[in-house]
């Protein structure tokens, strides 16, 4: 009802109750509660507002966030495959393309690791170096391309006689290949380079060719006495040379280099 309570016009609601034998009016003021319910309802809209909000830029975070996610396995991906394909390229640049065998350069790192290992440890450590004889008439009696054939099929023969994961057969030159063997004295590397001329003669150049693919051998085992990798390989290199002044299709060990104390005492 509209009426005056404490000389303040308002909209009252009044209740009427019971009180100790006679009735106690309540006057509530409709006005100040109403304003009090607008500014909840105000309150509310601006809440209803802000969550709003805060869900929008939730969903902005997430969406970010799974961006971030696809990125990030983008990445990974791509680093993957720049590791594979490293790896690759690491191992086309050791390897010849004609053979498959390791070249010169991986031949000469390999060697390097294996000297070092030998030396440190006290190991045996044998190289061979071998070159096919007269392989320049094979490739003047029936061409480059049967020539290349040949070559191929002595790597394969080489990679097929030395135990894998060990020995590293490398073409280091034109006809030329070598074979490093760890933990092997001169009378295995003898042994082996025997079995590798057996190997080597049963190629087939040309069905119509009866000959057989020979090789000349030169045999290193390393002593400290080389004292560098260089004077290791041209001892095998000078037994190399021995055997095709020997006639070819021959093995001839390197000469260790005299002992400063023999040297003295002789
Ligand atoms: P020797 O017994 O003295 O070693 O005689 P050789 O004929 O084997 O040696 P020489 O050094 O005179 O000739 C080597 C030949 O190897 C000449 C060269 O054309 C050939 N050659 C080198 N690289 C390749 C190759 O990749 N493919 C082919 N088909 N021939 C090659
Ligand atoms: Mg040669
Ligand atoms: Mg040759």
């Amino acid at each position: 009802a509209d009426c005056i309570v404490g000389g303040r016009r308002g909209t009252y609601e009044i209740a009427i109750s019971r009180f100790e034998g006679g009735v106690t009016l309540t006057f509530s003021d409709l006005g100040e509660l109403r304003s009090a319910y607008n500014a909840l309802e105000q309150q509310k809209t601006e809440l209803v507002i802000a969550n709003r909000a805060l869900e929008a830029q939730k969903a902005e975070l997430a969406a970010l966030a799974e961006e971030m996610r696809a990125a990030r396995r983008a990445l990974d991906e791509e680093m993957a495959q720049r590791v594979a394909l490293e790896g690759e390229l690491r191992r086309l640049a050791s390897v010849d393309d004609l053979t498959g065998a390791i070249n010169r350069r991986a031949f000469m790192e390999i060697l390097q690791r294996e000297v070092a290992r030998s030396v440190r440890y006290g190991h045996p450590l044998s190289v061979i170096t071998l070159d096919v004889d007269h392989f320049k008439r094979i490739n003047d009696a029936y061409g480059h391309a049967v020539g290349d054939d040949v070559l191929r099929q002595v790597a394969g023969a080489l990679v097929a006689a030395v135990r894998t994961g060990v020995d590293e057969v490398a073409r280091v030159g034109g006809e030329e290949f070598a074979v490093i063997l760890p933990e092997t004295h001169m009378e295995g590397a003898c042994i082996l380079a025997d079995r590798l001329r057996g190997l080597l003669a049963e190629i087939e150049i040309d069905a119509s060719d009866p000959s057989l693919i020979t090789a000349s051998f030169g045999i290193a085992t390393w002593d400290n006495r080389f004292e560098t990798i260089e004077t290791w390989l041209a001892g095998a290199d000078a037994a190399l040379y021995r055997a095709k002044q020997g006639g070819r299709d021959r093995i001839e060990m390197a000469a260790l280099p005299p002992a400063a104390s023999q040297s003295r005492a002789a």
